[in-house]
Formats: structure tokens, sequence, C-alpha cells
């Protein structure tokens, strides 16, 4: 019993360490089921359910984030930094947005005008990713 108490911290940092390199080594903005599978090459004893914790506790420290693509999935990004999203209604595709900054003067004008304290905006795009476009979908 106290070595298990003793070797839990090791089990969940070795756990949650590999959790982010899955999740930095990727650009694809993955599902937890989706790293689920990778990170279990690496640890085949993990769990979902430890996945989706971890998960939680680098958002909760700010290492990654979580986005909501609608109601029925959430996708995580290795790239905490506030930056724009691309969604493919057609293949689901997530990308990054490239070339264009997040807009910082949209959080001073929204909280001019309504007297509130902005923190930060999220933005999300709609539409066809190159390849989608391509097939005349
Ligand atoms: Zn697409
Ligand atoms: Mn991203």
């Amino acid at each position: 019993m106290r070595e298990r108490e003793i070797n839990k911290p090791m089990r969940n940092s070795r756990q949650r360490a590999a959790i982010l390199e899955v999740l930095k080594s990727t650009k694809s903005h993955p599902t937890a089921d989706w790293i689920y599978e990778k990170v279990r090459e690496k640890i085949p004893n993990i769990s979902l359910g430890t996945v989706y914790r971890n998960l939680a506790v680098l958002k909760e420290m700010g290492k990654i984030m979580e986005l909501k693509c609608g109601e029925k999935c959430s996708r995580y990004d290795g790239n905490p930094e506030n930056h724009y999203h691309f969604i493919c209604v057609n293949c689901g595709q997530v990308f990054d947005v490239e070339g264009v900054e997040v807009n910082k003067k949209i959080d001073q004008e929204v909280s001019e005008k309504n007297r509130w304290e902005v923190f930060h905006h999220c933005m999300e795009f709609y539409g066809l990713c190159s390849e989608c476009s391509k097939k005349n979908v």
C-alpha cells in the first residue's frame, strides 16, 4: 500500500508526459480517443479515464487547449497560445489558421463598448478545406 502511494506521483507524471508528447507531436487537433490509442503504444495498460483526467489536468495547467467543435466532441491542441481554427464541414478536419494574427483590438473594443473585462476570444471558421473543395462536394 505504501509502495503504491509512493509510486503513484511518478506514474502520474510519466503518463502525463506521454500524453503531452503525443499531443505536441501532431497538428491534427485529435480527440481523446485518438490520443488514448497513441499513448497505449507506449503505456499499454493506461485507461481511457486516465487519459481524460490527465487532459483535464494539462488544460488546467495551461499546457494544452481544449476545442469544442459542436456538442458531440472535444478536441485537444498541444499549442496553448490563442490562435484561430478552421473546421472543414465535409471531412471534419481542424486546421490552424495560418497568416492571421489574433485580433487583440476586438477584445478592447468589446470591453470598452460593454464595460466588461475581456480576457480573450475564440474564433472558428467553417467551410471546405482545400482537399474537399477540390473534390467539389
Ligand atoms: Zn475537408
Ligand atoms: Mn490549433
